[in-house]
């Protein structure tokens, strides 16, 4: 019997016959400011779905070890059963969002090097900023892990910001999630405009979850345009390396 794993804000994952894999179905709900913002926007989990979708087949081919096995549905994927490490892994380009308020950083200024982060995932403290020696002695990661994190992370950057580029979007940040199976480590979790920061290259405009934290309207506009932006150019590129050579 197929039953629910775990309910997020997000998505439901569900247990599957095979032991070893899971189903994760993205919702159109939607929350923001550790819950205390709430909405649903309608089609919103349909390209949450299909961005990751697309994003996690490309880094596959790319060498990037992750979760996706198949699409089964508009809205639902089959993926490996991770055992999560409870770590939200940045990756930053620019500067905004926490990192401005904290630091005190230009809005927008470029960070080259990226900067790379650790949260904790735990609700009762509110996902607190960590460093490598407090994951060490919450015994969230061993420090080999923790620099395979990173290196992944950066690896998945260094992939994502031209796909980005030619698609004429900024990857301002994006955040990951990473699970132990079979001995390695996989990239789990989704990549979307839930979890990442899209701006178009020429006007700024943000193409992303900020359009709901700011009450900026159009967001499932926006969510659909970096679909289909990203969708051409990573299809243009696997119809070009697919062509039979003459
Ligand atoms: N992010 C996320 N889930 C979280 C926190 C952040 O997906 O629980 C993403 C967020 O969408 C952004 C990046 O991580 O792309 C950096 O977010 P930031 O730390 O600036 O937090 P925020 O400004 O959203 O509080």
């Amino acid at each position: 019997m197929v039953q629910t794993l775990y309910e997020g804000k997000a998505k439901i994952v569900k247990d599957q016959e095979n032991p070893q894999e899971v189903s994760i179905f993205f919702k159109d709900d939607a929350t923001a400011f550790d819950g205390l913002k709430k909405d649903r926007i309608s089609q919103k989990g349909f390209y949450n779905a299909q961005i990751t979708c697309l994003i996690f087949r490309y880094l596959e081919k790319k060498g990037i070890k992750t979760h996706f096995i198949r699409e089964l549905d508009e809205r639902t994927f089959l993926a490996k059963k991770l055992q999560m490490i409870p770590i939200e892994v940045i990756v930053r380009n620019r500067a905004t969002g926490s990192l401005v308020k904290r630091i005190g950083l230009k809005e927008g200024e470029i960070l080259s090097p990226p900067v790379v982060e650790f949260y904790y995932k735990n609700d009762p403290l509110h996902d607190p900023l960590i460093n490598e020696d407090h994951a060490r002695v919450l015994k969230l990661a061993s420090s080999e892990e923790l620099s395979q994190l990173r290196k992944q992370a950066l690896e998945v950057n260094n992939l994502l910001v031209p796909v980005c580029d030619r698609a004429d979007l900024i990857l301002v940040d994006f955040k990951l999630e990473f699970g132990r199976y079979q001995g390695e480590i996989l990239l789990g979790d989704e990549i979307s405009p839930d979890t990442c920061r899209f701006w178009d290259k020429y006007t700024g405009k943000k193409l992303d979850k900020d359009r709901f934290r700011q009450d900026l309207g159009e967001i499932i506009e926006a969510y659909e345009e970096v679909y289909n932006r990203l969708s051409r150019v990573i299809n243009q590129e696997s119809a070009f390396q697919s062509r039979p050579s003459e």
